[in-house]
Formats: C-alpha cells, sequence, structure tokens
C-alpha cells in the first residue's frame, strides 16, 4: 500500500509488457534484442527451446533450452508453449509459463521470434508490442549475410530466400507496429531502445 502524498505506483504493481522482435537472419535483432534487455530496467529476455543443434557460441539457457524432438513433442501436448513454429526445418517455441509469470511480475518480457510464430502471439495478445527489423536492402542483406562466414554458399542463398519470404508476410500481415531499418547497428540499437522504453513509460505511466 503506498503512503498518503506518493501517487507513484509501486514497480512491483506494474502491468507487464510483451515485446515481440524479429526479422531476417544476418539483420542485426539479436543485437538489437540483447541491447534492449540491458538498457531498460525491467526488460527480461524470454529463452525459448529449440530442436536446432547447439554451436559453439550458443550458450545452454541463454541463448536457448536444447531440447530433442521427443521433448519438444511432449512440451507441445503438455500445453507448455506459447508458440512454436518450424524454421529452417528445425522447431522453436516460447515456454508459456515463464512468460506469464514474468508479465505477472511486471517485467518487459522479449520475444525474439520468427514472423510465424509473432503473428500467432499477435492473436492470443493484441496489446503486445511488435517490432520488426528491415535490412537496407535486399542485396545489403545478401551481403551481410555473406560476411557473417557462418554458412556455405547453399545455406546462405537458403536463408536468404526464406528473409525475403519473411520479410513480405511481416509487410503485409498487420501485426508489426514498428518497422526499423538497421543502416547502421549503433545507430539502429539507440533508435530500438529509444522507442521501446517511450512505449513502456507510456504503459507505465497510464497505470494507477
Ligand atoms: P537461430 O537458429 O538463427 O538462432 O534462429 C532462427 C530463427 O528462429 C530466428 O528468426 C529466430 O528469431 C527464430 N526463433 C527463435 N526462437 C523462437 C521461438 O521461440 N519461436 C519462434 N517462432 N521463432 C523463434
Amino acid at each position: 500500500m503506498s503512503s498518503p502524498g506518493h501517487s507513484t505506483p509501486s514497480p512491483a504493481a506494474r502491468v507487464g509488457m510483451l515485446l515481440v522482435i524479429s526479422g531476417p537472419s544476418g539483420v542485426g535483432k539479436t543485437t538489437i534484442t540483447r541491447a534492449i534487455e540491458k538498457q531498460i530496467p525491467g526488460a527480461v529476455f524470454s529463452v525459448s527451446a529449440t530442436t536446432r543443434p547447439r554451436t559453439d557460441i550458443d550458450r545452454e539457457g541463454v541463448d536457448y533450452f536444447f531440447i530433442s524432438d521427443e521433448r519438444f513433442d511432449d512440451m507441445i501436448r503438455a500445453g507448455e508453449f506459447l508458440e512454436y513454429a518450424g524454421v529452417f526445418g528445425k522447431r522453436y517455441g516460447t515456454p508459456k509459463r515463464w512468460v506469464e509469470d514474468q508479465l505477472a511480475a511486471g517485467k518487459l518480457v522479449i520475444l525474439e521470434i520468427d514472423v510465424q510464430g509473432a503473428i500467432n502471439v499477435h492473436k492470443q495478445r493484441p496489446d503486445a508490442m511488435m517490432l520488426f527489423i528491415l535490412p537496407p536492402s535486399e542485396d545489403e542483406l545478401l551481403s551481410r549475410l555473406r560476411n557473417r562466414k557462418r554458412e556455405d554458399e547453399t545455406v546462405i542463398q537458403r536463408r536468404f530466400g526464406e528473409a525475403r519470404r519473411e520479410m513480405e508476410i511481416a509487410r503485409t500481415c498487420g501485426a508489426y507496429d514498428v518497422f526499423l531499418v538497421n543502416r547502421d547497428l549503433p545507430a539502429a540499437v539507440v533508435h530500438a531502445v529509444a522507442l521501446v522504453r517511450a512505449e513502456w513509460d507510456r504503459r507505465g505511466a497510464s497505470f494507477s
């Protein structure tokens, strides 16, 4: 209970907010996502479960929970996902219980998920803030995918094709509120943090 004369709600009483960030691979969305998580007090990153193999740079329980196909099926059957989708032949899902607990605790919960999953979340939670990161051009995206030197040319071409399809769906599906073009990564980070902070503050201020 707040004492007389204090009209500011206690931090624990504020309403949580769901933030969905999507964008094609190579667009810089992970850097942007992690910057939002670090720079905005109350922001937390939702760690997804995936059936894709762990790479050297992945941290178990930090970037993903790496699970088997059987375990993924069990989680679907038990209703443990808020959403799940197939991406590049592997499956990815957002743990429902954790997200709900964080929202109930008044957190800004960040989901970095693909377009199919994002559309699904938007249907269930129309109040989620939906952000899509775009490259300056398709040519630029292709050269960024090549410069990462993570995959061979066949995989790069597949990811590029997938990216074009994903951008087209994002543009036409009506689920996204904001499209942010990443021309320069540090500037895009500043811009994204400012946009999300403004929305987070606006929703906090309207709560009493
Ligand atoms: P990567 O394997 O490169 O980390 O991720 C591949 C794609 O899967 C990215 O577009 C990423 O945003 C998406 N993704 C990661 N976690 C989830 C999730 O829980 N649900 C959905 N629908 N997509 C996800």
